[in-house]
Formats: structure tokens, C-alpha cells, sequence
């Protein structure tokens, strides 16, 4: 069973809103093991809404239209599968009724556009599902199939969850699982790390079995996506977790965390199971570090504050930084002790530098000098960014938060 996804609407086209729409419905066919081999998006266009829906139907057992089942007249998805089909149109008088209670439901008058939507191509059926007024449909083609439903979200899902997804099932007859899981990994670039895992991509290639994707998502980390498919939840559950350790073998302890699980979840998790408390002292962050921790519920068994120190004299003052440049060794580990004594915390992060766009006390834009204390002891050191401000503070509260979890790690003796 091959199925496509096929996005109406001009809208789409020009980026006023996101087709998160087909975003979903992929999600949705990948958790029910369906194949889907292409999204499209196309206008309000008729001629060109028949040539995408033609070739979609053409290439695959089934086609999943979202979008342009309204009642104005630029909604014209109706009409052009009823095209495809090669059939006419005919009003449905129960979905005339349903419209009409619906109205009056509500006290209102039914503009006579709405009836438009009461019209169904001849052989079509109405999916029972009707969280709006705009009813969906589904339109058999031969041994292939059409879903129209409508472009709002919580329409559109209802539909699929009520109809289309176990309409698909029983047409595919099989009950194949497909499954992701996410590696977050923090210390190589992209490149670097598919060409340390390219071995195991062509191996992957030549043996079939679960594929590798790669996906930098910033401050997330860099992810490493295993996909896998099976007969059932174990077979796939079962692949996923001997792939998963093939990779962290090849990639060592750059894994921070699995799925959902961030730097910051991990990180303070690794703290309250050794019973630590942690403060922070932010100079370019300016209170990211804290600001992601303290995102997470429960931040408070071990997080004990930021301080956000920006301005010289103020690292100065409550930080003891000591006179001389604020961009340097001497100032991150002033800064690490700082936040320990000041805070009474245990162990402590610190991140002072030059953010950008321009060099500031002689240093160049990217210069980051970044600090953690564990036990008393602070190890210090110094990161050149090649990047834009955002990058630059969202790279540098990750790869701070990164080595504290390393040391925790070497202290639990992992
Ligand atoms: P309606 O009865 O509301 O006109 P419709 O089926 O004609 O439903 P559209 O007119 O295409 O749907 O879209 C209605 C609204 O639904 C859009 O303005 C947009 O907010 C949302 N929408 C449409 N398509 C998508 C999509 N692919 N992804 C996300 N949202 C969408
Ligand atoms: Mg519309």
C-alpha cells in the first residue's frame, strides 16, 4: 500500500501558513506502518489541482487530499476529484439536513453557499465524522482510493482518526510498525558524524534493516533518528534497541539523552541522583542556561539560581571577577566560584564572551570562555564560534551544560 499526501491550498504556497497539515497525516501513516512516498502542495488552481491529484492517484494505491472542501468558491477539491473519478455531482440530502441543524443549532440563517458542500461526486461516501460543516469524503477509484478532507487541523484529524487510517488498514490487510527513535548527540558536526557512522549506513544499505537520518536542531543537539519497521511493537522495539547500542558504539558518550529527554532534563537528573545543587553565572546568555533549566518541572530539587551578570562591574561586584578583562580565563573561573559561594550550590556552570556581531575588548565575535566547578574544582576553557549571536549563546548554553555532564558522569565514575 503506497499513499501520498496531496496539501490544497494557495495559502500554502505563498508561506502564510505552515502545512503542518501533512506534517501530521506523515506522522500518522509512519505510527500506522503505512509507506507514504510523497507530500505535495498545490494553489487553488483547478487545472493544476487535477494534474496533482491525477498523478498522485497515478502512482500510488491511495491519495490523501487536505484542504478545499469549503463553501466558498475557491474550495473546489469536490469538484475535482469528482473529475478524476469521471463522474458527476449529486447533492447528498442527508448531509443537506446535517448542515441545516447545524445552523439552526446555533440560531443562525444557512448562506446558500453552504448547500455546495451538501454536493457528493456520484459513488462517493460521506465520511461520518463532521466536526465542522465541511464534510470529507471518501472516493473509491477502481481498486484505489481518495480521502478529501478539510484544511482545518482539528477537522481534518478527527477524520483521519475516525475514518481514513482504519479505512487504509483494512485495504492493506497488513499490520506492519514503523518506529522511531531519536539519539541526541552533542560534540560532533553534522559531517563528522555521518562519516563515523558511514560504514554503518552502507552496511544498513546493503543488509536492509533500520535506516539513519541525520537532523541539527540547535540547542536540541544534534539528533540521529533510527527508523525501523516490523511486524510488531517487540520486532520493532527489538531493532531499535540493538541498533541504538551499534551506535553509541561507534559514536562514544556523545549521546546525552533518547527521544525527548534534553541537555537540561539529563543534567538535572544526573544531579539529584547524586544529590547536587547547581548555580549558574551568565554573562552573554544572560539567563538562557537558567531559563532552559528551570523549562524543566521539578528544577528546583537541584537548581538553586542564575546570575546574571553582564555588565563589568556587576561581575565584579557579586561575583568577585577580578580587575582586568571580563572575556577571560581569569574572569569564567572567578565567576564558577562566584555562583557556588554566592548561591550555596554544589556545583556551578559559568559563560562569559563576545556574542557578536562586533569584537568587543579586543576579542573576536564567538569567543567564549566557559567554566565548571564540581566539588571545588573548576576546569576552564575556551570556544571560538563561527556563528551568529542566536547560535552562538544557543551553542554555548549546550556545550556548557554538555561538559558539566561529562564531569558528573566521570565523578559517578561512568
Ligand atoms: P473551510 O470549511 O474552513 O473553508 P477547507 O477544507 O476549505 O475548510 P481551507 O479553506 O483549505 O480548508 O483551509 C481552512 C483553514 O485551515 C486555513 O485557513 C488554515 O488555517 C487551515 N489549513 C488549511 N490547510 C492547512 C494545512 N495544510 N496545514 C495546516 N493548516 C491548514
Ligand atoms: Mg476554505
Amino acid at each position: 500500500m503506497r499513499c501520498e499526501v496531496v496539501a490544497v491550498g494557495t495559502e500554502l504556497l505563498l508561506g502564510q501558513i505552515v502545512d503542518t497539515n501533512s506534517a501530521w497525516i506523515g506522522e500518522q501513516l509512519a505510527l500506522a506502518g503505512i509507506d507514504c512516498h510523497r507530500h505535495t502542495a498545490v494553489g487553488d488552481n483547478r487545472e493544476r489541482m487535477l494534474a496533482a491529484f491525477r498523478e498522485a492517484i497515478e502512482r500510488s494505491d491511495a491519495v490523501i487530499v487536505t484542504g478545499g472542501l469549503g463553501p466558498t468558491q475557491d474550495d473546489i477539491t469536490r469538484e475535482v476529484v469528482a473529475e478524476v473519478m469521471g463522474v458527476g455531482m449529486e447533492r447528498d440530502p442527508e448531509v443537506v439536513a446535517e448542515i441545516e441543524h447545524r445552523f439552526s443549532g446555533r440560531g443562525r440563517q444557512m448562506p446558500a453557499n453552504n448547500l455546495r458542500q451538501a454536493d457528493v461526486p456520484v459513488g462517493a461516501t460521506v465520511i461520518p465524522e463532521m466536526p465542522g460543516t465541511a464534510p470529507g469524503l471518501v472516493c473509491p477509484i477502481g481498486a484505489k482510493v481518495f480521502y478529501a478532507v478539510p484544511g482545518v487541523p482539528w477537522e481534518m484529524k478527527a477524520m483521519l482518526e475516525g475514518t481514513v487510517l482504519p479505512d487504509l488498514h483494512r485495504r492493506t490487510g497488513s499490520d506492519a510498525v514503523i518506529r522511531s527513535r531519536v539519539l541526541r548527540t552533542w560534540g560532533r558536526s553534522e559531517s563528522g558524524l555521518a562519516e563515523v557512522l558511514a560504514d554503518e549506513i552502507d552496511r544498513l544499505d546493503v543488509e536492509g534493516g533500520p535506516t539513519l537520518a541525520f537532523l541539527a536542531s540547535g540547542m536540541e543537539g544534534l539528533k540521529v533518528r533510527i527508523t525501523a519497521k516490523g511486524a510488531d511493537e517487540d520486532e520493532v522495539a527489538a531493532v531499535l534497541a540493538d541498533e541504538e547500542s551499534r551506535v553509541r558504539e561507534i559514536v562514544g558518550p556523545i549521546v546525552f539523552g533518547v527521544d525527548d529527554q534534553n541537555m537540561e532534563s539529563v543534567v538535572l537528573d544526573e544531579l539529584v541522583a547524586q544529590g547536587l545543587t547547581l548555580a549558574t553565572a551568565e554573562s552573554l546568555t544572560g539567563g538562557m542556561v537558567g531559563t532552559r533549566l528551570t523549562d524543566i518541572p521539578g528544577a528546583s530539587r537541584a537548581f538553586r539560581g542564575s546570575i546574571v551578570a553582564y555588565a563589568g562591574d556587576v561581575k565584579r561586584g557579586l561575583l568577585g571577577v577580578p580587575d582586568g578583562p571580563v572575556v577571560s580565563e581569569a574572569a569564567v573561573v572567578a565567576m564558577a566560584e562566584g555562583a557556588c559561594r554566592v548561591l550555596g550550590a554544589d556545583v556551578s556552570v559559568a559563560v562569559t564572551g563576545v556574542a557578536g556581531p562586533d569584537p568587543q575588548d579586543g576579542e573576536e565575535p564567538g569567543t567564549v570562555w566557559m567554566a565548571t566547578s564540581v566539588d571545588g574544582a573548576v576546569e576552564a576553557w575556551k570556544v571560538m564560534f563561527p556563528f551568529d549571536r542566536t547560535l552562538t549563546r544557543q551553542f554555548t548554553v549546550i556545550t556548557v551544560l554538555e561538559a558539566l555532564r561529562q564531569r558528573l558522569i566521570a565523578r559517578r565514575g561512568g
